[in-house]
């Protein structure tokens, strides 16, 4: 999305307000930083907020509720969600620093630098802010999403979803395998 500011930078007005949602799918923002098994739901970003002229700083201010599916890291169950953050940034009009939104701070492995950007440029009085919020949506995203809490996952026998009720099979001889080291470990003492 385009956010035309001439208004707000020839001082006609101090508030330029927008509300429109974005499909991930049908941008050219790339989204590294994303999970590989989190997807954005068709025209699931919706962007609300305004760009408010404060005596000459103009601030990005937005409210962004992004749609996701994903599945239950124990259950493998199949999720509906979203997320919810505000976010904010100080625009800082004319070019001359690269085109906005062209530079990311999450590497093509999907790891974060540690830097954000607190600024949004604007080219030709208008704001591009989709990669930005692109960006700070995929460190917002969980690691990984659990249906409930206390999920009970499957038999890890037969593969069941325990959440129905018990599977039937004797699971006293299973042992977990990180804890089978453990109890290797034990046993040697
Ligand atoms: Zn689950
Ligand atoms: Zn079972």
């Amino acid at each position: 999305m385009k956010i035309d500011i001439t208004e707000l930078m020839n001082h006609r007005t101090y508030r330029t307000e927008f509300d429109y949602r974005f499909d991930l799918d049908k941008t050219d923002v790339k989204c590294v930083g994303i999970p590989e098994d989190i997807h954005i739901c068709e025209n699931g970003i919706h962007v609300k907020g305004n760009v408010v002229d404060n005596l000459g700083i103009m601030t990005f201010s937005a409210d962004v509720c992004a749609e996701y599916e994903t599945v239950c890291a124990r259950c493998l169950d199949e999720l509906h969600r979203c997320v919810n953050f505000s976010f904010e940034r100080t625009v800082v009009p004319g070019s001359g620093h690269g085109k906005a939104g062209e530079k990311s701070h999450i590497n093509d492995d999907g790891e974060w630098d540690g830097i954000t950007d607190d600024l949004l440029f604007a080219n030709d009085s208008r704001i591009i802010p989709d990669a930005d919020i692109v960006e700070e949506l995929s460190l917002r995203l969980p690691m990984f999403a659990l249906c409930s809490d206390d999920c009970p996952g499957l038999c890890p026998k037969c593969g069941k979803s325990l959440k129905d009720g018990p599977c039937g099979c004797e699971t006293e001889d299973y042992i977990n395998p990180q804890l089978a080291i453990l109890r290797k470990l034990l046993e040697n003492e």
